[in-house]
């Protein structure tokens, strides 16, 4: 099983309160290859929302507690991003997910990208903390543009 960011399915839940929809794994969803997830909403937030940021590293460094997630007015939101990859986790665990596919440059789940905590809109070379729990759990994740690169070199039935 394939499991998904809900934003990528199409569902309106991103901070801002809008989706960002992904036409192949809209497709997924509808062939019931995939399910979707929103690790935020499973951590107790609500859309719209503040929009938050890492500070102080990667998702590793916010799962080993030398970094930390904040939103744009100061808030530490750490723990409910931490409780919302780990209720995330439990179901993909549930649902035998082997793979991931998450939402590039989110503080949850950008697996190759997320933004630098300055709130300037510049991005550094990190994943979020979703992805690097599901890493740590041996759980691949890739972020929707890799999954279009995968498709076009073997097919979307070989991702
Ligand atoms: Fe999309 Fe992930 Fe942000 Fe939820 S937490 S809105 S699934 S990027």
């Amino acid at each position: 099983m394939i499991m998904v960011s809900a934003c990528l399915a199409g569902k309106p839940v991103r901070y801002n309160g809008t989706a960002a929809t992904d036409t192949v794994i809209e497709q997924l969803i509808a062939e019931r290859k995939a399910i979707s997830v929103c690790p935020e909403l499973l951590g107790g937030f609500l859309t719209p929302r503040e929009p938050a940021e890492i500070i102080g590293g990667s998702g590793y460094d916010v799962l080993d507690g030398t970094a930390k997630v904040v939103e744009y007015s100061g808030a530490d939101v750490t723990d409910r991003y931490i409780e919302g990859a780990a209720r995330t986790l439990a179901i993909a665990k549930a649902n035998n997910v082997d793979l991931v596919v998450l939402k590039e440059n989110s503080p949850s789940c950008g697996s190759s990208f997320i933004y630098d905590g300055t709130f300037q809109g510049h991005k550094q070379a990190a994943a979020g903390v979703t992805t690097a729990m599901f890493r740590r759990a041996g759980i691949r994740v890739i972020s929707e543009a890799d999954m279009e690169k995968e498709i076009m070199k073997q097919g979307i039935g070989n991702i």
